[in-house]
């Protein structure tokens, strides 16, 4: 990290030079154009930095990707996937991390994100042990609302869990870490790599190898059924039995578990928001569920968000 700030000013000094040479010149940005901050979070193969762009004063959460470590664990793919993924969903909706800007240099890829300053919706969850039921619908139907612009850009996240639902300073919902996403090409509507995490793999997954826009509802499903019930529907003591469970549906509600959204949350065939446009169980089948009856669709990213509890 320390290596990051010397990188900074060396860059700043000889770009300070190219500058003056090219002054009417457009210039792709580097690590000297912004103020490096804390480390806000570690992922397996990225460290994420609060950074300001000085000319706006505008916030960012850089992704900074080593490429010798990529290429190590074979991962520099993933990485450009991630890049791809973002790129394809541009600033289309509020629910969706942005990629701002990418750029390189020797040593590392950096991506330029929105920063989402309150951290993951996993450790609300943690830490209030479950959320409120209006807290619980608010940010299922950002979810919902998110994951619908996704999937109408051909994107698969196939990793939607908690700690990848960060909040941002309105407590408002985005979806981060496209590393595990796939575009899906014209009228192709699945794909068949294992990714994922064990709690939140669709049943689908297991049995046939299929991943497609309904396993991103079930983990939907498996978010909303957490946040109500502040543990997860599946869960054992190793993967394997786990997913033992999730083939064989084997879970049970919670006492007190809210009744309209039982049918919502865990449905193997019938998955409300997975079918195509215009099809029964689409994703606008899936607003109209009675559970996000008192949702208004049009001011969802405006109106403020409910206390967290
Ligand atoms: P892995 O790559 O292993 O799945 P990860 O998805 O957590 O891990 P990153 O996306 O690199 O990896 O994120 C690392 C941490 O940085 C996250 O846990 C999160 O807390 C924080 N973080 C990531 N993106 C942002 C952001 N846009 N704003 C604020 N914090 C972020």
């Amino acid at each position: 990290y320390a290596d990051l700030r010397k990188r900074a000013q060396s860059r700043s000094k000889s770009r300070a030079r190219t500058k003056s040479r090219n002054s009417s010149a457009g210039f792709k940005l580097d690590v000297s154009d912004f103020e490096f901050g804390e480390i806000l979070g570690e992922g397996s193969y990225s460290t994420v930095v609060h950074a300001i762009y000085p000319p706006t004063e505008q916030e960012y959460a850089i992704k900074i990707l080593d490429k010798g470590h990529l290429k190590r664990v074979n991962k520099t793919q993933t990485a450009i996937a991630e890049k791809n993924t973002l790129v394809r969903l541009g600033s289309g909706h509020p629910g969706i991390v942005r990629l701002h800007w990418a750029f390189h240099d020797e040593w590392s890829l950096y991506f330029v994100l929105d920063l989402a300053k309150n951290g993951e919706l996993q450790s609300r969850i943690s830490r209030l042990g479950s959320l409120s039921l209006s807290c619980a619908r608010y940010y299922a139907a950002q979810l919902v609302d998110a994951v619908a612009y996704m999937h109408s850009r051909g994107v698969i996240h196939r990793d939607l869990k908690p700690e990848n639902l960060l909040l941002d300073d309105h407590m408002r919902l985005k979806i981060t870490d496209f590393g595990t996403g796939k575009l899906l090409e014209e009228g192709s509507e699945r794909t068949g790599t294992f990714v994922g995490t064990a709690q939140y793999v669709s049943p689908e997954l297991l049995t046939a190898n299929n991943t497609s826009k309904a396993s991103d509802i079930w983990a939907v499903g498996c978010i909303i059924f957490q946040m109500i019930a502040g543990k997860f529907p599946f869960h054992a003591l190793s993967e394997y039995l786990m997913w033992q469970k999730v083939k064989s549906l084997d879970y049970t509600f919670p006492d007190g578990f809210d009744e309209v959204a039982k049918d919502l949350v865990i449905e193997p065939t019938q998955r409300l928001g997975a079918g195509e446009p215009g099809t029964p169980y689409d994703i606008e089948a899936l607003r109209c569920h009675p559970f996000f009856k008192d949702v208004n669709w049009e001011t969802l990213w405006s109106d403020p968000a409910p206390p967290m509890e």
